[in-house]
């Protein structure tokens, strides 16, 4: 298994199940997929009696727990987070076929519930434990090439700062908020999902619309061998182990809620979503164009092309981990947009 190789893009497949409408809808057609978990196959199927075939590092059925799709998309990544390096998770689909259910539910009255954000603090929090540890926080929105921050509403235009010389990635005034517990992250994503609904109201806008970014910075302190793994330890691995002072491994991991990838219907919209439209495919296809680089070994990765690909640019290729999580639905109707969204997912392996 290679969960923990850094540089390729591990590619997972969720259907979600039919939803009422479609069950009523839909009855007396058979989904536009068919699943082979085992093999990790999925069948896109063409007419009655002809589909193609597609293989997935994992290929998750409507009854995939939440549990499951946590250890298989994300904990590798958490894990990695953990020993100092940079991480990305992402989901990418349709809208309603998802993306949020997978990466941010929050889960409260139904611990079963609980999407990808929570779990992965969850393993964190357990994970760093001394006095000079820290987990801090942001909690962002994309749109229309424009940052804004989720957990302060009054920061509208945040703006990305790149080291030239390492390539690490800042966004100097963005709120970065440390914490403590899980009660208070559950919180701050609530506070934030608040935030996000109210600018999308004032900007008459639609969440679908926009990428929402969480990032987790981790610093943690390690002891004696443990630091080996550790990327700021220079050259003293000749040091009798005992000796080693303790080494801070810092790490960031960043989840993406991305922007519907469905093309908007130009008919029949209001003016911006022309616009809206235009953006989410610079920024969708940006995305793509640099998992392909990715995907293909190449030496040359885009990130320049869009804010969301400068944004993930520390985060992904190089020693990080990525993971990418595409949704779809089952319905026969959306045959069209379930094929894009597989074959932006093929693209990526
Ligand atoms: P997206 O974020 O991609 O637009 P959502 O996560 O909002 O989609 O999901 C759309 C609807 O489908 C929601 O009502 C959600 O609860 C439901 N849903 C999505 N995935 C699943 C799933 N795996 N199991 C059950 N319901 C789901
Ligand atoms: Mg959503």
């Amino acid at each position: 298994d290679d969960a923990g190789v850094p540089g390729r893009v591990r590619v997972a497949v969720r259907l979600r199940p039919r939803n009422a409408e479609e069950m009523v809808a839909d009855a007396d057609f058979a989904d536009c997929v068919e699943l082979q978990p085992e093999v990790k196959r999925l069948k896109l199927r063409k007419n009655n009696w002809d589909s193609d075939t597609y293989e997935f590092d994992e290929v998750l059925t409507e009854f995939a727990s939440q549990k499951r799709v946590y250890e298989v998309v994300a904990k590798p990544v958490v894990e990695s987070v953990l020993d100092g390096y940079n991480g990305t998770v992402m989901a990418y689909g349709q809208t309603g076929t998802g993306k949020t259910y997978t990466l941010g539910r929050l889960g409260e009255e139904d611990t079963a519930a609980r999407g990808i954000m929570v779990r992965a603090m969850e393993d964190i929090l357990a994970d760093v434990s001394q006095e000079s540890d820290s987990v801090s926080v942001s909690y962002l929105q994309l749109y229309m090439e424009t940052i804004q921050d989720l957990l302060d509403p009054t920061n509208d235009n945040i703006s990305i700062v790149e080291d030239p010389k390492t390539g690490d990635v800042s966004l100097p005034g963005a709120s970065i908020v440390e914490i403590r517990d899980q009660q208070s992250f559950v919180e701050l994503l609530r506070l934030g999902e608040a935030h996000r609904f109210a600018a999308n109201t004032r900007l008459n806008t639609e969440s679908s619309r926009s990428h929402a970014i969480l990032m987790v910075h981790v610093k943690r302190s390690v002891k004696g061998r443990d630091s080996a793994l550790s990327s700021d330890n220079g050259n003293n691995s000749h040091m009798v182990k005992s000796l080693k002072p303790p080494v801070v491994r810092k790490g960031k991991l960043v989840v993406v809620d991305l922007a519907g990838s469905e093309r908007i219907d130009k008919s029949g919209s209001e003016g911006h979503t022309l616009e809206e439209a235009k953006s989410i495919n610079l920024s969708l296809s940006a995305l793509g164009k640099c998992i392909n680089a990715l995907a293909e070994n190449s030496p040359h990765v885009p990130v320049r092309d869009s804010k969301l690909t400068r944004l993930l640019r520390d985060s992904f290729g190089g020693t990080a981990r990525t993971s990418l999580v595409i949704t779809i639905g089952p319905s026969p109707r959306h045959r069209g947009e379930t094929a894009s969204t597989i074959m932006f997912g093929q693209r990526a392996m």
